[in-house]
């Protein structure tokens, strides 16, 4: 058996390193570094993907978010609602930007920013909420949806985590997580389902005018160059890395699906055992695109099951440690632990496994073999 690795990128290459060469090469070629015709191949290419009107290549996904919170027209002191159990760049950006952070509570199934807490935390100043995807699964779109009209609110999906996942409406209606709400923003940093060889980040959406002003954003406020409307950002996709997302962009379905079936087999082995809680997928299979195969475990024994996992040389990850509400950065006094039972519970709990397109079934049943050793 290969060792196991948390992530394996080499993997990955050496399985379509021909393709990617050449695209390279063609690059280093043409010495369009910045701005050249394999950006827009892409982004035309992610358009079609994903059955969007516009996709605005950007320099990462944490630009993504703050792009399309610029974007919104928002004043000092509006209100951003967003989960408190997520990644940083999440809440970063809301605070960068002068706006009030209002962290809620996660679904307790699936890790998920919670509807019924979204509704709780809106007021007269409530403009946006950012619901993220995490893990790979969509959050409660239909639901959402609903809030956010009811209240006049933006969405800003964080779909980072979930690209390719696809949410299904009760009217039967599909849609790719990220095209749901207003604008939808990712990232390609090199672990992500998409990930690129360096940093990169995409926004979509199909509102004409959130696309014109974001690609304006994202280019020093300028579309006449030279010609500054707006104070706007440098953040762009570099042209290597939009051809080699260009190349992935061609697996990324059968990418997925190898990550869930290594989810399904994960959890198929672990059924039933003491104190472990799989992923749920309350919607259908295709909601979770398993960016992270995250378990829960608990009887106090998620840390001692690290160690654990430690001493046998399996790689594990704990996404996120601590909750936002509770980081020195965001913390806010006006703010009480006692919203949070949720996450409070869910970062002493998760454990994330091994998750990446490279993983073999022996990988995934010795993993399996060894948490259930320790726990039975
Ligand atoms: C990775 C990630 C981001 C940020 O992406 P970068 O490209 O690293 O800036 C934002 N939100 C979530 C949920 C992420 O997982």
């Amino acid at each position: 058996m290969k060792s196991i690795k948390m992530v394996d990128l080499n993997g990955q290459y050496d399985a379509i390193k021909g393709e990617l060469d050449i695209a390279m090469d063609s690059v280093l070629k043409t010495t369009s570094f910045i701005n050249g015709p394999a950006v827009k191949e892409f982004q035309n290419n992610l358009q079609e993907y994903l059955n969007v009107k516009h996709v605005i290549p950007c320099a990462n996904g944490t630009d993504a978010l703050q792009l399309a919170l610029m974007s919104l027209n928002l004043n000092p002191g509006d209100e951003i609602i967003t989960s408190d159990f997520t990644f940083a760049s999440t809440a970063e950006v809301v605070l960068l930007m002068g706006l009030k952070l209002k962290l809620v509570d996660i679904n307790e199934e699936t890790f998920n920013i919670d509807p019924l807490s979204i509704e709780r935390a809106i007021t007269s100043k409530t403009k946006a909420i950012i619901p993220v995807h995490l893990f790979g699964q969509t959050a409660e779109m239909e639901k959402i949806v609903e809030i956010a009209k009811l209240n006049n609110l933006k969405i800003i999906e964080d779909n980072a985590q979930a690209l390719g996942a696809t949410y299904t409406f009760n009217n039967g209606s599909i849609k790719k997580a990220g095209t749901i709400g207003d604008i939808g923003t990712t990232s390609f940093f090199p672990s992500k389902n998409l990930g690129a060889y360096g940093d990169g980040g995409a926004i979509y959406t199909d509102d004409d005018i959130l696309a014109q002003k974001m690609r304006k954003f994202a280019n020093h406020g300028m579309d006449k160059r030279y010609y500054h409307d707006l104070v706007g950002l440098n953040s762009r996709l570099d042209s290597i890395q939009a051809a080699i997302l260009d190349v992935k962009l061609k697996y990324l379905d059968n990418y997925n699906e190898r990550r869930r079936n290594s989810a399904l087999r994960y959890s198929n082995n672990l059924k039933g055992i003491n104190n472990v809680i799989t992923p749920n997928i309350p919607f259908d299979p295709q909601s979770h695109v398993f960016h992270q195969y995250t378990l829960r475990i608990l009887g106090s024994k998620r840390d001692l099951l690290a160690e654990y996992l430690t001493k046998n040389s399996i790689p594990f990850g704990i996404y996120y440690p601590v909750p936002l509400h509770n980081q020195k950065a965001y913390y806010s006094p006006e703010v009480d632990n006692k919203f949070f039972p949720v996450t409070n519970r869910a970062v002493n709990e998760v454990v994330s496994l091994p998750m990446h397109t490279e993983l073999s079934n022996d990988q995934i049943d010795y993993i399996s073999e060894k948490i259930i050793k320790f726990l039975n």
